[in-house]
């Protein structure tokens, strides 16, 4: 470990010795050396790995941007031409991101900074339509994020596609303003989005591990369901059509819901 810190070293005062430079990753001498903006050296063999790697590694399937700072300082690692091609569509969703994030925390706060909404916002991208889409608080997806399943990481519009019954998930009139969903564990509305994947009423919400355990067993109580794993007698309290417990379903708008039932 020394001696390549003082290789390092040697090589940032030094001036121009690349090809001298073992990677500060795996130290192989015979790797491809690429010199980050910062002066750190790592081999192409690293970078493609760390890149390709992702979030996975460091927020499950949160998505988060750490990992595309030098591995040694943290600094930006955009820059490098060889690494362009890697590089650009995580840039082109690293603004996709961040422009989502400051407009919701402009909507709920009014104002603030990119740094507060993505520590705020939890992002996570679908493996349908490889779109980012917001999933929920940072908090709620804390402790949870290693668990996931690739295939529940469905954004609200593939969700709605993959459901056909599901009804549309913004109004032409009142956008997505009174968009209503199904809690997934039970016949309620959901107050709650989280982990990328599920809506929740309140009480499914408080006892997720519990709701979230059932749906794995195969136990989840089939409609009409109260929450958290009650069955309830009698008629649907929804009184609508909907996929069975534990699946996502998107009731439409609300406000358009309430006109026709005016008539
Ligand atoms: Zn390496
Ligand atoms: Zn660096
Ligand atoms: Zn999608
Ligand atoms: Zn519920
Ligand atoms: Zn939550
Ligand atoms: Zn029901
Ligand atoms: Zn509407």
């Amino acid at each position: 470990m020394e001696v390549a810190v003082a290789a390092l070293n040697a090589d940032i005062g030094g001036g121009p010795s690349e090809v001298e430079s073992p990677c500060c990753l795996c130290y192989d001498p015979d790797s491809d050396p690429l010199t980050m903006g910062c002066g750190h050296v790592f081999c192409l063999g690293c970078m493609t790995a760390l890149l390709e790697g992702r979030w996975y590694g460091r927020s499950g399937a949160r998505i988060s941007f750490g990992f595309m700072g030098c591995p040694m300082c943290q600094s930006d690692i955009s820059g490098h031409p060889v690494l362009d091609t890697l590089m650009a569509p995580l840039v082109t969703l690293r603004e996709k991101v961040h422009r989502m994030a400051t407009m919701r925390q402009q909507m709920e706060h009014g104002s603030g900074s990119v740094s507060d909404a993505i520590r705020e916002y939890a992002y996570y991208q679908c493996h349908r339509c490889a779109e980012p889409y917001y999933g929920g608080a940072v908090e709620c997806a804390a402790g949870s994020e290693t668990e996931y399943n690739q295939d529940d990481l469905t954004c609200p519009r593939c969700t709605r596609l993959q459901s056909p019954t599901s009804l549309p998930d913004t109004c032409s009139s009142h956008g997505t303003d009174y968009i209503q969903w199904k809690c997934r564990y039970c016949c309620s509305m959901a107050v709650f989005f989280c982990f990328g994947t599920t809506h929740f009423c309140v009480e499914c919400h408080n006892n997720y591990s519990k709701c979230q355990a059932a749906e794995k067993a195969g136990t989840l109580p089939p409609c009409p369901a109260g929450p958290v794993l009650n069955g309830l007698a009698g008629e649907c309290p929804l009184g609508c059509a909907h996929p069975p417990t534990g699946s996502e379903f998107c009731m439409g708008c609300a406000e358009c819901r309430l006109k026709e039932e005016d008539y």
